[in-house]
């Protein structure tokens, strides 16, 4: 894989179609082209596009070059008060929007987000934007839930290991005085114990989205989601409009990415860049590009 599809670029030339954007001009780059003839993508649904081409996903290459070409309207102009670090992440907030707005979340609601990574981080920050009134983030590390409720959690929970994953529901209900249980939980981790504790901590007719790719496959409480009556939904990527609300929420300071943004290298040190990344430092490393001659 030649690897990239979180980025940000400056627009060195445009094709002589293109009327919306110039050279210079700073933009966020969402790295899956769909078909935009399937019946995915006549319904709205181009995530789904079954001849998509997303950059870094093979056969195509990513984004982690000097020069990289995209049809105009997958180049998102960048506001004048968000940087092309910020563009950068536009693409993981784009997975957090589409995760929250599959949710269908409302104001003055609960939300349980498993994972507090950085899809999970930005999906309690989107939940907070959307107007969430209770955001708890659960995680089976303490230093990245100290994290979380800095940034966009109102409250975080630690699973206990020798407790069941009942338990760890009841517990997470009690503890944030959920009532019935939660409105809505975003699966972000893709851990088996997240998804058991996620179904049980749901309210009746509450909304479940699985965001987090872990095991193919797992134990699934389905009787609880039957008479429960839940609404348990798939998510993939990320679909129309998402980048631009994406952009929007940077724009208008509902969200905020900075934080997220713990270290930025030169090209040239790319490889230590992912040594770092592999060893767990920081959230998200921005690799700078290529200095242009
Ligand atoms: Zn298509």
């Amino acid at each position: 894989m030649v690897l990239g599809h979180e980025s940000a670029g400056i627009i060195v030339e445009i094709g002589t179609a293109v009327t919306s954007l110039k050279a210079g001009d700073r933009v966020a780059m969402e790295p899956g082209v769909p078909c935009r003839y399937c019946r995915y993508c006549i319904e709205g649904k181009y995530n789904l596009c079954l001849n998509m081409k997303f950059a870094a996903t093979p056969p195509y290459n990513g984004t982690l070059t000097k020069y990289y070409v995209l049809p105009e309207d997958f180049c998102h102009k960048l506001p004048e008060n968000v940087s092309l670090e910020e563009g950068a992440v536009v693409e993981p907030l784009s997975v957090a929007v589409h995760a929250c707005r599959k949710a269908g979340i409302k104001p003055s609601t609960s939300v349980v987000v498993f994972g507090a990574g950085p899809v999970g981080l930005l999906c309690a920050a989107v939940a907070k934007a959307f107007g969430a009134s209770k955001i708890i983030n659960v995680d089976i590390q303490q230093s990245r839930l100290d994290f979380a409720l800095k940034y966009a959690a109102t409250n975080t929970f630690l699973p206990s290991k020798d407790g069941n994953a009942i338990e760890n529901a009841k517990a997470i209900i009690e503890q944030n005085d959920l009532g019935d249980g939660a409105d809505y939980i975003i699966e972000a981790s893709g851990a088996p114990s997240s998804v058991f504790t996620g179904i049980h901590v749901a309210r009746p007719n509450a909304t479940y989205v699985q965001v987090g790719c872990g095991n193919d496959v797992v134990e699934f409480p389905i009787i609880q989601m039957g008479c429960m009556e839940l609404n348990v939904k798939g998510c993939f990527r990320y679909g129309p409009g998402d980048y631009n609300l994406a952009i929007g929420l940077l724009r208008d300071q509902k969200v905020s990415v900075k934080e997220l943004i713990t270290q930025m290298v030169s090209f040239k040190d790319a490889q230590k860049a992912f040594n770092d990344v592999k060893n767990g430092k920081g959230i998200k490393t921005i690799i700078k590009g290529v200095e242009v001659q």
